[in-house]
């Protein structure tokens, strides 16, 4: 999966006239197999082996290209990979303890959205979902 995924992300930077760089790769690789995370939590992880001003470049350019999406939980954001490398799915949000958990078959939530969208002749590109509140620990403090 992850070599497959390797493969998507250098064809879509070439496909778009960018350059497969070194620093490119690794901050791809940085968002493999991860929940939603933060530019700092990417920061981090980096381990200072990629500098933050690229990193911070680097992924407004995965925005651009659809490599990467954005989940918001209040006026914050999260970064994951977007549906072309990883299932399509939503996510609950801890307000607390800010996890993320991944929620993934539930069919009736895209049947609905696709529903309301046949109703108003609407043109179905993207949509998000996100449900914020408190986990299971946090829900009692
Ligand atoms: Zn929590
Ligand atoms: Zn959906």
């Amino acid at each position: 999966m992850p070599l497959n995924n390797m493969s998507i992300f250098k064809s879509t930077l070439t496909d778009n006239g960018y350059r497969i760089t070194k620093a490119r790769e690794d901050t791809f690789k940085l968002l493999i197999g991860s929940e939603p995370q933060t530019i700092k939590e990417l920061i981090t992880k980096s381990k200072g082996q990629i500098d933050r001003v690229s990193i911070y470049r680097n992924i407004d350019l995965f925005e651009q290209l659809g490599i990467v999406q954005r989940s918001y939980i209040g006026w914050r954001y999260k970064l994951e990979l977007s549906d072309h490398f990883i299932s399509h799915h939503h996510h609950l949000n801890c307000l607390r303890c800010g996890q993320t958990i991944d929620i993934r078959d539930e069919k009736h939530i895209d049947n609905f959205i696709q529903n309301v969208c046949q109703d108003f002749d609407f043109q179905l590109r993207n949509h998000q979902f996100e449900i914020d509140g408190y986990c299971s620990n946090c829900k009692d403090i």
